[in-house]
């Protein structure tokens, strides 16, 4: 699979469009960095919804100071990020409704995450086009869902980015996913504004009726 940059992709003028999300969306990224961060003598206690204030020395009690979470961070898409399990269910949901729809990941990571994160989406069958980008997603979510008539859809685990999305793009429907069991008890939603879901099984039919 290819990254492409935003006004290289190809969108469908009338289809309908699905963005999606991959960390806690497709891949289970809080377990794959927590096995990275364990490799590296630090553990992860999931009791906040954070990075890197749930990282800690073994004993210790007050999180691993920033500069050292960010590095390990960094690190991570550089040598860590191929190893994250997929999310059940999701590559089948979307092989299925890329049927009748556009998919394209928009996925926010760093520069140096490229080779790592269309390796990763490859192997385990996200074949789709892939935006690496940084920041709110609302203005690229925007620009791709004005260039088709059809309806858009936008999934993602944060509620910046969802909310993001309300604000600069409104028509385009939100839905929210959570993949990390533990994590999900502390993410901030907002049900009736973004529709959530525990898990592809639920995601799958709700897209595919949104896109109907
Ligand atoms: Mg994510």
């Amino acid at each position: 699979m290819q990254p492409v940059a935003l006004e290289d992709l190809t969108i469908h003028p009338a289809a309908p469009l699905l963005i999606v999300d991959v960390d806690e969306v497709l891949a289970h990224f809080m377990a794959g960095f927590e096995r990275y961060v364990n490799r590296h003598g630090v553990e992860m206690r999931i009791d906040r919804f954070a990075l890197f204030q749930n990282l800690y020395r073994p004993g210790e009690t007050e999180p691993l100071d920033l500069e050292t979470g960010k590095a390990l961070f960094d690190d991570f898409f550089r040598h860590g990020a191929d190893d994250l399990d997929p999310v059940e269910g999701a590559a089948d949901a979307l092989a299925d409704l890329s049927a009748r729809s556009g998919v394209v990941i928009l996925t926010n990571a760093p520069a140096h995450a490229l080779e790592s994160r269309t390796g990763w989406l490859g192997k385990y069958g996200f074949d789709y086009p892939m935006i690496l980008h940084s920041g709110l997603k609302g203005p690229a979510i925007a620009a791709m869902a004005g260039r088709t008539a059809g309806p858009s859809c936008f999934i993602d685990d944060l509620l910046p980015n969802l909310e993001s999305s309300y604000q600069s793009a409104p028509a385009v429907a939100r839905f929210q996913i959570i993949a990390d069991h533990r994590l999900r008890p502390y993410a901030p939603t907002v049900p009736e504004r973004h529709d959530l879901h525990e898990d592809w099984a639920t995601l799958g039919p709700a897209l595919g009726a949104a896109i109907a």
